[in-house]
């Protein structure tokens, strides 16, 4: 699959997005598996308003790539779920959460859950 052109994009498309219950849990366990030097960086970078809070703005990458939601993992190749730098990525259907929300990443849950 052809990648999108996320580097130099300081996580331009990066704010708050839905999760389950399933992926909170994931994020919990890489947040307390950090090294707590690490951990305490990535917390207390200053980001833009409303950049989401695991957004690793000083390297320029998602600060839990492994444990990000399923809709991060599906950006930029569906319809519902376009790239306005790359948007002919987005050639597959409509993305559908398979399962349930129970809030809103960065908004619901800040990094005082994670802890
Ligand atoms: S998905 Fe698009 S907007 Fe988001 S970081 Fe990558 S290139 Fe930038
Ligand atoms: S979890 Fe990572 S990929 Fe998803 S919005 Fe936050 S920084 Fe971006």
């Amino acid at each position: 699959m052809e990648k999108l052109p996320c580097e130099g994009c300081k996580g331009m498309c990066c704010g708050p997005v839905p999760v389950t219950e399933q992926e909170l849990k994931k994020i919990k366990k890489k947040i307390k598996s950090m090294p707590l030097k690490k951990r305490l960086e990535l917390e207390n970078q200053n980001r833009y308003y409303g950049t989401c809070i695991f957004y690793d703005l000083d390297n320029d990458k998602c600060g839990i790539y492994e444990a990000r939601p399923e809709i991060c993992r599906v950006f930029g190749y569906h319809k519902n779920l376009s790239c306005f730098r790359k948007p002919e990525l987005a050639t597959k259907d409509n993305w559908n959460a398979k399962e349930k929300h129970v809030g809103i990443l960065s908004l619901d849950f800040t990094w005082k859950y994670f802890k």
